[in-house]
């Protein structure tokens, strides 16, 4: 995600953190914690600009630049390597070893553990002293990042300010995707899917997006029982799988929802980019909102249960006309 992006959907968090350096007490350990695609890590590095920006963290200047691109000599980061699944002890060690290691830039340095709650208690431990004395007798800033707070040793978390980042909201994810130039109803259609703006973008990209986009918006046009057969017979092939159908009833959902609150042209309809058909479905189903509504939850459930995609398709086809 891109860093100012990012801050901006996360606003009151730098607030807070540029309030802090404005008082001189900005702390020597952070845990951000949240769920993916939250905004932790471009958080880390916003907050590091703090640290060395002349103009208090503008995101802008070439001192802010070099810290956002990740090339600033004073922040030292791990994360998950891509093949592992955690922070092996072996990273924590060279991040020690890298620190015991006289700076060539004089100044705060700065670490940054991005998947903290994904180390060992030892390895967690073993950054314990980190936080409590600088090494070198330079000043040190810690920045933790996490997904489970509870999977943080307590002696850390006892030793951070912790910070809970927010999952954003369907609207701002989506106009994350639309800022990058996606159209309004892939944006909002690949974020009702995932709450991480990143994996929203691979969505889109995915070779079968506009097929289920074209499978959705044939489903919420459809008029009469011979209409819906004829969608069944095109689509089973697609639909009979699990994770496909999920696809087609999340979007599905969204839109009985917009349905189900839409009073005329209304602002507040997460599939603006439908408003019309919205508004004409609304009209034609009024009485039987709630119920497919319902019977869209009742559906989702049976997929988890034990009964097939190919059934569940069937239901969907046969109760939406
Ligand atoms: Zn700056």
């Amino acid at each position: 995600m891109d860093i100012k992006k990012a801050v901006k959907t996360q606003e009151n968090i730098f607030n807070m953190l540029k309030k802090a350096k404005a008082n001189n007490r900005l702390s020597h350990a952070y845990l951000f914690y949240g769920e993916e695609g939250t905004g932790k890590k471009e958080m880390a590095y916003a907050l590091a600009t703090l640290l060395y920006c002349p103009n208090g963290g503008c995101l802008e200047c070439d001192v802010c630049k070099t810290i956002l691109t990740g090339n600033h000599m004073n922040i030292d980061y791990i994360g998950i390597k891509e093949d592992k699944k955690l922070i092996s002890k072996e990273q924590v060690v060279e991040l020690q070893e890298e620190f015991a290691k006289t700076s060539l830039v004089e100044g705060t340095r700065v670490y940054i553990v991005d998947g903290i709650d994904t180390a060992s208690s030892a390895a967690q431990n073993s950054l314990l002293k980190f936080i409590e004395e600088p090494i070198n007798k330079t000043p040190t800033v810690g920045i933790f990042i996490a997904k489970e707070l509870s999977n943080v040793v307590s002696t850390i978390q006892s030793r951070c300010i912790i910070e809970h980042f927010n999952a954003i909201d369907h609207k701002s994810r989506a106009k994350i995707l639309i800022d990058s130039g996606y159209d309004e109803l892939s944006s909002i259609l690949a974020t009702g899917l995932t709450n991480n703006p990143d994996e929203a973008v691979d969505i889109i990209n995915n070779s079968n997006f506009e097929t289920f986009k074209a499978a959705f918006l044939d489903l919420i046009n459809i008029q009469k029982p011979k209409e819906s057969i004829y969608y069944y017979l095109n689509h089973i092939s697609i639909f009979s799988n699990q994770e496909n159908l999920k696809v087609l009833l999340t979007w599905y959902m969204l839109f009985l929802e917009d349905a189900n609150i839409c009073i005329g042209n209304d602002t507040n309809l997460i599939l603006y980019p439908l408003c019309d058909k919205i508004i004409t479905y609304r009209k034609k189903m009024e009485n039987r909102l709630r119920d497919l509504l319902e019977m869209t939850l009742s559906l989702f459930k049976k997929l988890d249960g034990n009964v097939t995609a190919k059934n569940v398709f069937h239901e969907l086809i046969t109760k939406i006309v």
